[in-house]
C-alpha cells in the first residue's frame, strides 16, 4: 500500500491565516475525492510562532519539517518583525537546510482576468541559495558592507554546483514540457560570475539531446518577455534575475496573485510557497486571491505523485487543476485583482464545488 504522505501547514503570516487554509480545504477535498492519504501536520511559524512560542521558526517546527515529505508555506512578513535575535525571516534558513536550490515558478494566461497576452504558458526557474543573497555559510561576514560611509559593496556569489543544480532542474523540467530551456544571464558583463553559471548550463546540454537550449541576455528578456512571452517554455536564471522576472511574468498574467511557486531540491522535498508577499496592505479582508497558493500547493502534489510513485496525487493534482481554472473562469467568484466581484471565500467555494461536482 501507498504510504501516507507527511504534509506540514505552515500558514506565515498576513493573508496567509487566509489563503493557505483555503489551498489546505481544497486539497483536503481532492485528496478524498482521489483516495489520497494524507498525514496534515499544522505547524507554527511567523509572528504567531513568536507569540505563542518564542521564535518565528521555533526548533520545534524545525524538527517536525524534518520528518515531512512536504509542506505549504504561507507568505513570510519578516520586514514587520520586531529586531530580536528569534524574529528572523525563516525563508534562508529553510531553502539552505533543505537545499531546496531550485525554485520552480510557472506563468500561465487564463481568458478575461486582465492578462496582458494570451496563451502564455512558461516556467521561470530561479536559483534559490546564492547570487545577491548567498547563505551567509558562503560568506566571511554579510553579503554587504560598508567599507567607509561613503561606498557599500554588495557580493554576488555563484558557485559550480549551485548553478548545475538548479540548470539540471529545469533541463528535467523542459524534458517533461515543451522541451525548450533557455538560460538568462549577462556574462557581457559579469564574465566571470554569469560566465561559470554559463558553462554549467552548457555543460549539461550533452545529456538532454532532446532539448533546445538558447539564451537571452536578461535585459533584452526583460523586453522580450513583454513582448513576446509565449516564444518561452522554461527558462533558468540566477536568483536576483528570476526574482525580477518572474515578477515581471506575474504582471503579465493579472498580477502578484496568480504567481505560484514550488521550492525543490535534492533532499527529497518540496515547498509549495507562492510567489508574493504576505500583503499586509489587504489583510483580514477576504479578498486576498487564493490562486497563487491552492496552486503551489497542486504543484506539490504533483511533484511528490512523481517522486513518491504515487499515481492517486497526480491525479488528485488534475483534478485541482481543472477545478481551479472552471472557478477562475466565473467572474461573479474570482477575486478583484483578477477582475472578478467574488472574494477569498466564494472563490474557494467554487472550487470545491468544481471538486465535489
Ligand atoms: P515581499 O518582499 O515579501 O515579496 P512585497 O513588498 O513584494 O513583499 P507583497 O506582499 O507581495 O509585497 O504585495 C505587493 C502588492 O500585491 C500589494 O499591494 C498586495 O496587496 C498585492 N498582493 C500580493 N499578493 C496578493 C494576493 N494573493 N491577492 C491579491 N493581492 C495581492
Ligand atoms: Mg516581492
Amino acid at each position: 500500500m501507498t504510504q501516507a504522505l507527511k504534509i506540514g501547514i505552515l500558514n506565515g503570516d498576513d493573508i496567509g491565516h487566509e489563503i493557505v487554509p483555503a489551498s489546505v480545504a481544497i486539497a483536503k477535498a481532492a485528496a478524498e475525492v482521489h483516495g489520497v492519504a494524507i498525514d496534515w501536520k499544522p505547524l507554527p511559524i511567523g509572528a504567531k510562532a513568536l507569540e505563542t512560542h518564542g521564535h518565528t521558526l521555533p526548533p520545534e517546527t524545525m524538527e517536525t519539517l524534518r520528518t515531512l515529505d512536504g509542506w505549504i508555506l504561507g507568505p513570510i512578513g519578516h520586514r514587520a518583525y520586531p529586531k530580536a535575535p528569534n524574529a528572523i525571516n525563516p525563508h534562508p534558513i529553510l531553502r539552505k537546510q533543505f537545499n531546496l536550490f531550485a525554485n520552480v515558478r510557472p506563468t500561465r494566461s487564463y481568458p478575461d482576468i486582465g492578462c496582458l497576452h494570451d496563451n502564455v504558458d512558461l516556467v521561470i526557474v530561479r536559483e534559490n541559495n546564492e547570487g545577491f543573497q548567498p547563505d551567509r555559510n558562503m560568506l566571511v561576514g554579510n553579503a554587504e558592507f560598508r567599507p567607509n560611509d561613503e561606498v557599500t559593496l554588495s557580493m554576488r556569489v555563484i558557485t559550480r554546483t549551485g548553478s548545475r543544480n538548479v540548470a539540471r532542474a529545469a533541463f528535467e523540467l523542459a524534458r517533461q514540457r515543451r522541451k525548450h530551456l533557455t538560460y538568462v544571464h549577462k556574462d557581457t558583463v559579469f564574465k566571470l560570475g554569469c560566465g561559470m553559471f554559463v558553462e554549467e548550463c552548457k555543460k549539461l546540454a550533452p545529456e538532454y539531446p532532446d532539448v533546445l537550449l538558447d539564451d537571452v541576455i536578461v535585459d533584452t528578456m526583460a523586453m522580450r518577455l513583454v513582448r513576446d512571452p509565449q516564444s518561452f517554455d522554461v527558462v533558468v536564471t540566477t536568483n536576483m534575475f528570476g526574482d525580477i522576472l518572474s515578477d515581471l511574468a506575474a504582471g503579465l498574467v493579472g498580477g502578484l496573485g496568480m504567481a505560484p511557486g514550488l521550492c525543490i531540491g535534492d533532499g527529497g522535498v518540496a515547498m509549495a510557497q507562492a510567489t508574493h508577499g504576505s500583503a499586509p496592505d489587504i489583510a483580514g479582508k477576504g479578498i486576498a486571491n487564493p490562486y497563487a497558493m491552492i496552486e503551489s500547493t497542486r504543484m506539490m502534489f504533483e511533484w511528490l505523485g512523481h517522486s513518491r510513485n504515487n499515481p492517486r496525487a497526480v491525479k488528485m493534482a488534475q483534478a485541482m487543476s481543472k477545478a481551479t481554472t472552471a472557478a477562475l473562469g466565473d467572474a461573479n467568484v474570482r477575486t478583484g485583482d483578477i477582475r472578478g466581484k467574488g472574494n477569498t471565500a466564494t472563490f474557494t467555494q467554487a472550487i470545491l464545488q468544481h471538486l465535489k461536482g
